[in-house]
């Protein structure tokens, strides 16, 4: 008797189970990222782990990319094919970019049939850095003074009335500071406009800036915002090499850092997650550098040091979930791994294991001079403070070894 009430309620639960199965898979969605590289790999992961998102596909020029290896399916194809795109909207009922040179007309007619987060509009401000300040300044948030070039004689003028040093830079497609040329004198105004010929450009006041920090901020599709505490950028040649989190900066850098981040999201309307970078003054002057409409690599201390990191938080701001706790549990420094200048190709990682350093390399076939390959994240789990980090930092920069594989 008792065993048949058992099996009864048994199978009463299954069937429920079937169901919930069942919902589950009707709700969840199939997830479309323009391009798959390390960026769409740590978005693929966190995706992988939502039950509302059923399967990945990414848009990559790169056969078997880094989101592909961890489990993605691909479409390979330019990130700007139109045909491709299109594929990649009939085939997902989302899609989100980790790229900020998308093609935004494009996505713009495909809106109407699938969901896009970012919208394409607010990709179109963004991905064009002069619309993106006039954007900023016609909202009341402080950027370096800047203006549209379009000729020698036009950027005479400029230097006449900003001074020297400037920035030329190019107004699309620019990443790791290869669309800026610093002009210190007229002598160089051919060579930089040489360099970028065929581009579209504008220039920018050189900012003496005392450090460069950056807000990971999110919004999600109900409108709610939560942003990351502020953290802290070293550059090498341009290239972003070291961040602190949580940035060394007074309270009041981290409040108004952190205010002007909000201030950005509510204004742009986007939904996701967004990478604010900002240069702080001397005198605490806070100046917006730009904003990447995506995940950045300023936020990948947040795979450890944070209960949700930016790659979920993403996530779950373009479905439309409540946001994650975005506060810092554990203070970390992430320290990006750039391929050797010295050769170019399959490689192998030299790495001493260590309890509280979190290596991620991005599955990249071949090492490429100065191109991020991975990074580390150095985590202060038993609170002995930055300082012990930073020598944790010192160790990794001459021992984490990349070398050419042998053939
Ligand atoms: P990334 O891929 O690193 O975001 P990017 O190619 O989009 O770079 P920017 O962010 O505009 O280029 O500039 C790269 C770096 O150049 C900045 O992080 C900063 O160090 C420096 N820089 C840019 N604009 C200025 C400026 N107006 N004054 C001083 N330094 C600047
Ligand atoms: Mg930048």
């Amino acid at each position: 008797m008792l065993l048949a009430i058992f099996k009864q309620f048994q199978s009463k639960n299954f069937a429920k189970l079937l169901v919930i199965q069942y919902l589950l898979n009707v709700m969840s969605k199939i997830l479309g990222i323009i391009g798959g590289g390390q960026l769409g790999m740590m978005l693929t992961e966190a995706a992988q782990n939502l039950d509302d998102i059923s399967k990945i596909i990414v848009l990559d020029p790169t056969e078997n990319c880094p989101a592909a290896k961890v489990g993605a399916q691909q479409i390979v194809a330019d990130f700007k094919d139109e045909d491709a795109i299109k594929k990649l909207s009939e085939l997902s009922d989302i899609i989100t970019y980790e790229i900020e040179s998308g093609n935004s007309d494009v996505l713009k007619k495909l809106e109407e049939n699938t969901e896009i987060n970012p919208s394409p509009d607010t990709l179109r401000i963004i991905q064009d850095k002069l619309l993106q300040k006039q954007f900023l300044q016609k909202n009341g948030i402080a950027v370096a003074e800047f203006e549209k070039i379009e000729n020698k004689e036009e950027l005479n003028q400029m230097i006449d009335k900003m001074g020297l040093p400037l920035l030329l830079k190019t107004r699309r497609d620019a990443y790791d500071g290869r669309g800026n040329y610093k002009i210190n004198s007229k002598s160089e105004i051919d060579d930089a406009l040489d360099l970028f010929s065929g581009k579209t450009l504008m220039v920018e006041k050189f900012v003496k800036f005392e450090k460069e920090v950056s807000v990971i901020a999110a919004r999600n599709t109900k409108g709610e915002i939560s942003t990351y505490p502020v953290v802290e950028n070293i550059h090498e040649n341009n290239i972003l090499r070291t961040t602190i989190a949580p940035g060394r900066v007074s309270e009041t850098v981290r409040k108004e850092a952190e205010k002007i981040a909000e201030k950005t999201m509510e204004v742009l309307h986007g939904a996701g997650v967004f990478g604010i970078e900002m240069f702080v003054t001397s005198d605490d002057e806070i100046l917006i550098n730009e904003i990447a409409p995506r995940v950045h690599n300023s936020g990948h201390h947040t795979l450890q040091s944070c209960s949700t990191s930016q790659f979920e938080q993403h996530l779950r701001a373009i479905l439309g979930m409540e946001l994650g706790d975005s506060s810092i549990k554990t203070p970390t420094i992430m320290y990006n791994i750039l391929g050797p200048k010295t050769f170019q190709g399959e490689y192998n990682v030299l790495f001493k294991k260590q309890d509280n350093i979190h290596l991620k390399m991005y599955g990249k076939l071949e090492s490429k001079p100065q191109r991020k390959i991975g990074h580390v994240n150095i985590v202060d789990v038993e609170n002995r403070g930055m300082d012990e980090l930073f020598k944790q930092v010192e160790d990794l920069k001459k021992n984490l070894v990349i070398e050419p594989k042998e053939s």
